[in-house]
């Protein structure tokens, strides 16, 4: 690494807030391309983690790129509403055409967070309601009213008072429902369910207090937990039963990431709004919260805005990252991928005592590290196989409560040969 590049890097140290250049493993890089990152060291590393969910359709796509460049030969800001243009417009059209059921209604803003704060004001203002539901574990974002929805580890959150008036109860617990052989006792999960919302109700708000339920379907930061289908259908039913909105953040599991378009497809179950981000315009900032036509149109002109949301640039670039996800049948690839990696990894399982645990749709990874001795979580461990993967050329990143959790998110792009390579780091780095 050049003498400069350092002075540079140790400055920014002061000019960047510690939030915001200070995360694991922070790998000085010089371009992306395909699954890898290019480092300034030189070296070329595989990318496990798409920038956290963001890169689906692989590092600089061509097509991505190419329609970039265009769009910005052409137009570079909005704002939608004082001026029409012609990306956004066939990117609501097209996004329709792929969301679950009948949500074919778009606001576009520039991040997850943003599109959260959105699905929450669309429930209190269409239901004329000030509670929110949401479920421990899961994560939303950072502003005052997606934090105020999220589970948040950190210390920091109780000087946030977050900006939401919110009752939380428990997420699906793997632990609690699922036998030794891997099988689920799903009715349990249900009446568990059915149990916490019957005490929330009893003891805390009335059901018609309740604008909306958000959760995401697979818990993502949460560590990789995916609720069966059951489950989730339960939620569906409490909530039409008492006119509350359900919301799915599919923030992290969207654009191909479960193997189908969204995890609501999956799992076989239409929320009333939608937030998405993250994989939809293969990291140009764009999010978007979604509804059906008949629920939108009950909030009106006035009731939300942006300046940036829909930027043309953007929504140029998510409509080439759907084609590629068609053109290249990526949603097969990832259901392939997903299956050869796990199979890897459950061979790992029996080699190192130190993964107690494997997690997977699609491409949504975790590995779950445990200390053998005290059979606790182990995220120090985690935080060392890092760094060792990183110094065999593959780059991990974690998720968890306790950071206990690899997560394996590769581009879904990725190739079994690319995925050997990357399992035979993690084994090097497990030894
Ligand atoms: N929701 C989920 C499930 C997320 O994983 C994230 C980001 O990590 C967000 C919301 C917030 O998105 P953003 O960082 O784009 O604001």
């Amino acid at each position: 690494m050049s003498k400069d590049w350092n002075e540079l890097s140790e400055k920014m140290s002061e000019r960047l807030a510690p939030s915001m250049a200070k995360d694991h493993p922070n790998l000085p890089v010089v371009k992306e391309e395909g699954c890898y990152y290019y480092g300034r060291d030189g070296k070329k590393y595989l990318d496990f983690t798409s920038g956290i969910a963001v890169t689906n359709v692989g590092h600089r796509h061509p097509k991505v790129v190419e329609a970039i460049k265009n769009a910005a030969d052409e137009l570079t800001h909005g704002p939608i509403g004082v001026i029409q243009y012609e990306s956004i417009l066939r990117l609501a059209d097209e996004l329709a055409e792929v969301m679950p059921g009948d949500i074919d209604c778009f606001f576009f803003g520039n991040s997850g967070t943003e599109a959260i704060e959105g699905a929450l004001k669309l429930a209190k203002y269409v239901t004329r309601r000030q509670y929110m539901v949401s479920f421990t574990g899961c994560f939303h974002g950072r502003t005052m009213g997606s934090l105020g929805v999220s589970t948040s580890k950190s210390k920091y959150r109780r000087y946030l008072q977050p900006d939401s008036l919110t009752y939380q109860i428990p997420y699906y617990r793997p632990a609690d429902f699922e036998n030794e052989d891997g099988t689920i006792r799903e009715e349990e999960a249900i009446r568990q369910l059915e149990r916490d919302f019957d005490n929330l109700f009893k003891y805390h708000v009335s059901p018609d207090e309740v604008a909306g339920v958000i959760l995401e379907p697979v818990l993502g930061e949460g560590g990789y937990v995916m609720p069966p289908a059951s489950w989730l259908k339960k939620v569906r039913d409490i909530c039409t039963e008492h006119g509350m909105l359900l919301i799915f953040d599919e923030v992290q599991t969207g654009f191909g990431r479960t193997g189908d378009w969204f995890a609501a497809n999956t799992f076989g179950v239409t929320p009333d709004i939608m937030a998405v981000a993250k994989g939809i315009a293969s990291g140009m900032p764009l999010s978007a919260t979604a509804a059906n036509h008949k629920l939108m149109q009950q909030w009106p002109m006035g009731s939300h805005a942006t300046t940036f949301g829909g930027n043309p640039i953007a929504c140029s670039a998510a409509l080439a990252t759907i084609d590629v996800i068609k053109e290249e049948k990526l949603l097969d690839n990832t259901v392939r991928a997903g299956e050869h990696a796990v199979h890897g990894i459950r061979k790992l399982k029996e080699k190192h005592p130190v993964i107690s645990n494997i997690r997977h749709l699609g491409l949504m990874i975790g590995i779950e590290i445990t200390d053998p001795e005290t059979g606790k979580p182990d995220g120090e461990a985690v935080l060392r196989i890092l760094d060792l993967a990183l110094e065999e050329g593959v780059l991990f990143y974690l998720c968890g409560n306790e950071g206990e959790v690899i997560r394996m998110i590769p581009p879904l792009t990725v190739t079994t040969e690319q995925i050997d390579d990357g399992l035979k780091a993690l084994d090097k780095a497990l030894t």
